[in-house]
């Protein structure tokens, strides 16, 4: 059966009532605390001229009011807008008109960012600092109102802009609830929160990593441990204090592992990590499964516009010994269905590599104002085309190559760069890796690898290539090798590869 978000806090307010349901720095709140802060948060929005299918946004760092500004909205069907603290002034001022939106929350050191880009917009948003948001919402009186119905929008996420600009994605109560809490569980063991479970909330709230780990928090009437953002640190002591399950990126689970304290720190609180949203290197994700010998790891696939994720790779498929499933990206979850396209649109036989399509309840109804990005990605059976090339074996189980449009044609050879990227990290003197395609009069394309030394360590082009021919196809391996100082990545930790593409396809494309 469907809950609405309004529901859902109820709920537990009435059946977990003394849970934390927040918990960050010294501050505990409780599902009680919840939905009495939530009910005043919505008497504050309508106070504030803020109705149903209306935009808010917030700028700023992982925070507990944002979680309960962001439940509030959920509960009255307002639309509620995270942006990346990390952007640069431009791209905050273009979302948050892109947005619409009629109030900008932003955590206090963005106040005043938060002003100078409100002052350009017309009509111009009301700014709320984080302490003036808090007084608001503790001093609003509770008010009627009509709870959102499941196919209300309630959270629009930006993707993450790897590929081009982020889009404006806009999820429902039912993208946000459907798969959970109540439907997955009964199948998957891992799906299941127990009571006294806690999640960690410490990749940003502006990608789905980190606000959908919220979600599932609330969903499940469990703790969210929030962190006002992700430090390798913070996460060991997360998980010594009691985190039982969370959500990283490869690039912060490597970080974390090679931090001097996860040497001796105590792993057995948590009973699963989650990792997913770029492709993992088997050596790292060995590395990660040695460290935390007790914790069973789930890969998760998926984008913002599937809130999150759509398919899984389960504990037990992460052994370390005699294992060809490690490389996979897992099955399907229930309730979701996952097709691999052929050019033509077609399924393509198991085996072969094609679109990964998707049809799920926590599929996205579309882009926000872009109504011809969403025809182009939403067919009119239902069926998202994610752009990332997989193939499917027989078991179900998928297995990503790449992004299709990172995809690189050498000598009429297909080249993903994940997998040659996967075979160079294990170099002893590489610490990051990212290989493009830069033009060839002979290839067409040819595999270039960019890399960053490890500290101290020095990279000799020719030891990497002879590297990777040792474990790729000669044609997949890379025929040049730059050493640069530092990986571009965004704020979500996905490397720009289109910025290391570009200075060599200038007036090529
Ligand atoms: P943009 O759409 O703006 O270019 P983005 O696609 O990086 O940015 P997200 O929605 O954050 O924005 O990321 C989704 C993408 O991340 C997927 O389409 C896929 O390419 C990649 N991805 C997610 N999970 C995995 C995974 N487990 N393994 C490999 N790649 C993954
Ligand atoms: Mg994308």
């Amino acid at each position: 059966t469907y809950l609405t978000y309004d529901e859902v806090i109820r709920h537990w307010a009435k059946h977990r009532p003394e849970n934390i349901a927040t918990e960050q720095d010294d501050r505990k709140l409780t599902y009680t605390d919840l939905l009495e802060l939530t009910d005043r948060a919505v008497g504050y929005f309508q106070s504030a001229g803020v109705a149903k299918g209306d935009r808010i946004a917030w700028l700023g760092k992982n925070s507990d009011l944002y979680a309960i500004l962001f439940a509030a909205a959920a509960r009255m069907g307002v639309v509620m807008a995270p942006i990346g603290w990390r952007l640069a002034p431009p791209e905050i001022a273009y979302i948050v008109k892109d947005t619409g939106s009629k109030i900008l929350f932003a955590g206090e050191e963005f106040a005043e960012t938060a002003r100078t880009v409100a002052y350009g917009i017309d009509p111009r948003p009301a700014v709320l600092s984080e302490g003036e948001a808090w007084k608001a919402v503790r001093t609003s009186d509770r008010a009627e109102f009509d709870a959102a119905g499941p196919d209300d929008g309630i959270l629009q996420l930006y993707t993450s802009g790897t590929t081009g600009n982020p889009k404006g994605v806009v999820l429902t109560g039912r993208n946000l609830l459907g798969l959970r809490p109540f439907g997955i569980a009964e199948e998957l063991p891992w799906a299941e929160y127990r009571p006294t479970d806690c999640v960690l909330v410490a990749m940003p709230i502006a990608h789905i990593g980190g606000t959908g780990l919220i979600n599932i928090s609330f969903a499940s009437g469990v703790r969210a441990l929030i962190q006002a953002e992700f430090t390798p640190e913070g996460v060991l002591d997360g998980i010594e204090s009691g985190v039982t399950q969370m959500f990283i990126v490869p690039a912060a689970l490597q970080m974390v592992i090679q931090h001097p304290k996860a040497a001796t720190t105590d792993f057995s609180n948590l009973r699963y990590l989650m990792y997913g949203a770029a492709p993992i290197p088997l050596e790292l994700l060995r590395e990660a499964v040695k460290t935390m010998p007790t914790t069973g790891f789930l890969q998760a696939y998926g984008m913002t516009e599937t809130t999150g994720t759509i398919a899984s790779l389960p504990p037990d498929d992460h052994t370390l010994e005699g294992n060809k499933r490690m490389r996979s990206a897992g099955k399907a979850v229930p309730g979701t269905e996952i097709a691999i396209l052929g050019p033509d649109g077609k399924e393509v036989p198991r085996g072969e590599i094609g679109e990964i399509a998707v049809r799920s309840p926590s599929n996205t109804s579309g882009y926000w104002k872009l109504p011809e990005a969403t025809a182009a990605t939403i067919d009119k059976d239902g069926w998202l085309h994610t752009g990332d090339a997989a193939y499917m074996d027989d078991d179900g189980y998928l297995y990503i190559q790449d992004r299709i449009k990172d995809m690189i044609i050498s000598g009429g050879e297909n080249v993903y760069p994940a997998e040659v990227e996967s075979a160079i990290y294990g170099h002893p003197a590489i610490a990051e890796v990212a290989v493009i395609g830069i033009p060839s009069e002979k290839w067409g394309e040819e595999v270039k690898a960019c890399v960053v030394a490890k500290p101290g360590m020095e990279v000799d082009p020719n030891d990497v290539i002879a590297w990777a021919r040792e474990r790729v196809a000669a044609f997949k391996a890379p025929k040049t090798v730059d050493v640069i100082p530092e990986m571009p990545r965004n704020p979500s930790g996905k490397i720009l590869r289109r910025e290391l593409r570009a200075p060599f396809w200038e007036g090529q494309e």
